[in-house]
């Protein structure tokens, strides 16, 4: 029997993972909640998905503009194995005890969610058995995917330490309340959190980080420099990041030399959205060091919209006791068109 899958928050991950779940064979997207009328809801309407509401202000607003709701939030928890909730931080968390829990319901939250509030994080390629059965996860931030990702992969060179310097886009490009649009602002934190994040899914990893946020809409840009133990050349990298999955290697060759470009080029080939789920690491930023010690040096680009659709996909089988984690990201991958 399929999975029956919920999305409460139907917002920038939202509408994207409701669209991935009704894609999956093994699934079936029940309903999505609408909090306030936009033209995210409408979209929802035109792609047939059933609405939910939250509260009757919200339901009067939908009636208001030509949409009949088809239930309240309790009437789409009564139907569902798993929810998918990708509302503004901290309120996962408090949907989970209030709403959740009292319906015995399985839930996702996101990367807004504290990791000792849920207690699991989740990078499907890193730890998929982590979430096995569980009833709640958390799927882990853009930035945090981003690096776990490619550093789980590298640490086949024994990483001894990191130090990774996010460069994050200032909003989303739907978003014209965030910024900033003529600076660059340094988040004064040292170092960041992303590092304490990053080890909620691999433990073992020593990492530090730094943030700042530019005027950009397209994608996070990470710079990595990792210590390992073993020597290192750029083209053995290069064979690994190019067998990991979720992870794709461009050229300077292509004329992807940008943020800017990588979108483009996710547009030309045809993904939903434009979307780039998978992690863009630059084959020319990619540099080794050995000279009594190894050095690795990457430079990634991290697409902040899409890179976790492809996991909350994941964690849904994981938490619905799906075991062979290979096999679910194989799925996912197909449905996403990633190689
Ligand atoms: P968003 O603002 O784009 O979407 C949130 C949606 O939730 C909106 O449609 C809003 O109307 C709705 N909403 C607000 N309050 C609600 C409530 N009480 N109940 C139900 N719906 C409600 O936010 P987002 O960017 O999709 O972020 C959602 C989560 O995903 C956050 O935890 C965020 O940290 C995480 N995340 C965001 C990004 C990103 O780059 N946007 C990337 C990775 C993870």
């Amino acid at each position: 029997m399929a999975i029956r899958v919920a999305v409460n928050g139907y917002g920038t991950i939202g509408k994207r993972v409701a669209d991935a779940v009704a894609m999956q064979k093994d699934m079936k997207l029940i309903g999505v909640t609408s909090h306030s009328y936009s033209f995210n809801t409408e979209v929802a309407k035109q792609k047939g998905y059933k609405i939910f509401t939250l509260e009757d202000g919200a339901a009067n607003e939908l009636k208001n503009n030509g949409i009949t709701p088809d239930g309240n939030f309790q009437s789409l928890l009564e139907n569902v194995d798993v929810v998918v909730d990708a509302t503004p931080r901290k309120i996962g968390k408090e949907n989970i005890d209030k709403f959740y829990k009292a319906n015995k319901i399985k839930a996702i939250v996101q990367g807004g969610e504290k990791h000792e509030a849920i207690g699991t994080s989740f990078v499907a390629q890193c730890n998929y058995n982590g979430a096995l059965n569980k009833d709640f996860a958390r799927v882990v931030s853009c930035n945090t995917t981003g690096l776990c990702r490619t550093l789980n992969a590298l640490n086949k060179f024994d990483i001894t330490s990191v130090h990774a310097t996010m460069i994050r886009r200032g909003a989303d490009p739907w978003d014209i309340y965030h910024g900033p649009i003529n600076a660059i602002v340094p988040v004064l934190e040292m170092p960041s959190h992303h590092g304490p994040d990053v080890q909620t899914v691999l433990p073992n990893c020593q990492i530090f980080t730094t943030a700042l946020s530019v005027p950009s809409t397209l994608m996070h840009l990470h710079s990595v420099i990792a210590d390992v133990r073993k020597k290192v050349n750029v083209d053995d990298v290069i064979d690994v990041l190019n067998k990991t999955t979720r992870v794709r290697v461009v050229r300077n060759a292509e004329h992807l030399r940008s943020t800017a470009e990588i979108m483009e080029f996710a547009r030309d080939l045809g993904r939903l959205r434009g979307d780039m789920p998978e992690i863009c690491v630059w084959k020319e930023a990619i540099g080794t060091v050995s000279n009594g010690y190894n050095k690795l040096l990457y430079m990634q680009a991290v697409h902040q919209e899409s890179d976790v659709v492809p996991e909350n996909v994941d964690c849904i089988r994981a938490l619905m006791g799906f075991k062979d984690g290979d096999k679910s990201i194989k799925m996912t991958n197909e449905t996403f068109g990633i190689r």
